[in-house]
């Protein structure tokens, strides 16, 4: 019998001739500087857990209580019967954090994104969004069916002249908080001035500096000293916060209108127990620990230091994400395989997450890692690098 799924063998066989067929690894212990995928031992410069907090022992513990306690699953969504006490109190808690009047709990950072943009605009409204902004944010857009005008990276005032043109009803000015593939930060004070000078919404997604830049970690708006300026953050919970989830911080109007039109919140079962608690211990955590986020940044400045002293190029990065960038496709996918073999597992980011010829190896250091780790590293990087010629 025919199969009618038949075409995506030659497509899949199409992407492995472009070396663009991706190979997710298997992780076999704990999210930690030092771990096991695939069967071997390695350095692990390629996850999101910036604060070494996804295996941080009250993390766990606040899991492993809620779920004796609470149970394993929520049963419903929030707008039925699926929100309990620990919803509204990680969410208050949020909303504390990002100097906000209130959060809104989502299930993941990419559906906070997406739920959020299509719930705010339509089809007479106009987006304006950063050209590297991540994908949920350009989901969102598409799902909201404004029209949507891409602004060079970075360039506030493209994004003001996009802005001044424009006749549209309603108007998003939106990015990235840190860029996810490049490790930079948006230039968050000309932007907010170009939104407020044409009377736009401003949104940032803070997925990469929630619990990274930012007093305690409270994000790119606190970094620049723009509380109260900006009218809709996004975080995940799902990164240096260790657990899973997104949130949305931002005015009590914004919060109350996403539990009525926000998509994903009404439609998909809320977050279970063991999440949400975790995710309260992180913030303790956040208070409590401090010095993980100073080890984050001084661990990322050494091995940005060392990264260039080899000869590498590390793009525009001011963050703990640190590309390599190498620039093909298949010598990128060499590259990182090479690496791993060796000890150092950090991912090949090839098209369509990045453009063509601008594939790249993405280091994260995290507060986890020793100076062993990073010097042993770097030692294999310029050992694997002269090997391939790249340096
Ligand atoms: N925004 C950015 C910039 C991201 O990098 C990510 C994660 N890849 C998300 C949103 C989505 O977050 P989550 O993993 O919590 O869905």
């Amino acid at each position: 019998m025919a199969d009618a799924l038949d075409f995506l063998k030659e497509e899949l066989a199409d992407l492995d001739r472009q070396g663009l067929l991706l190979h997710p690894r298997t992780l076999e212990g704990e999210q930690r500087a030092r771990t096991r995928f695939d069967g071997r031992d390695v350095i692990n410069l390629a996850s999101n857990n910036y604060l070494g907090l996804a295996a941080h022992p009250r993390l766990k513990q606040a899991a492993a209580e809620a779920a004796l306690e609470f149970g394993a699953g929520t049963g419903a969504v929030r707008t039925i019967a699926g929100s309990m006490t620990m919803h509204r109190e990680l969410e208050r808690r949020f909303a504390e954090f990002k100097h906000a009047e209130d959060a809104l709990m989502f299930q993941s950072g990419f559906t906070a994104n997406s739920g959020t943009v299509a719930a705010l605009l339509t089809k007479d409204d106009l987006i304006v969004s950063d050209e590297l902004n991540h994908a949920s944010i350009i989901d969102g857009a598409r799902l909201s069916r404004a029209q949507i005008k891409v602004f060079p990276h970075k360039d506030a005032e493209a994004a003001g002249r996009l802005l001044a043109e424009s006749t549209e009803r309603r108007r998003l000015v939106i990015t990235d908080g840190v860029f996810s593939m490049d490790g930079d930060i948006a230039p968050l004070p000309d932007l907010v001035e170009v939104a407020e000078r044409h009377g736009a919404i401003m949104m940032i997604d803070d997925a990469h500096a929630s619990g990274v830049l930012g007093k305690n970690g409270r994000g790119t708006v606190d970094h620049f000293g723009m509380n109260g300026r900006v009218d809709i953050q996004v975080g995940t919970l799902s990164k240096a916060i260790g657990v899973l989830g997104g949130f949305i911080a931002g005015s009590s109007h914004l919060i109350d209108w996403l539990v009525n039109r926000g998509r994903p919140y009404l439609f998909s079962t809320s977050a279970p127990p063991a999440v949400v608690a975790a995710c309260m211990a992180a913030l303790d955590v956040l208070e409590d620990e401090p010095e993980r986020l100073e080890r984050l940044w001084s661990n990322t400045r050494s091995f940005k230091e060392g990264l260039h002293e080899l000869g590498f190029d590390t793009g525009t990065s001011e963050t703990p994400i640190t590309p390599v960038i190498t620039g093909a496709e298949a010598a990128t996918q060499t590259f990182s395989r090479r690496l791993f073999e060796e000890g150092v597992f950090t991912p090949a980011i090839v098209f369509p997450t990045v453009p063509r010829g601008k594939a790249r190896v993405r280091t994260i250091v995290t507060a986890d890692h020793t100076d062993e780790d990073l010097k042993e590293s770097l030692d294999t990087f310029e050992r694997v690098g002269r090997e391939l010629g790249l340096i």
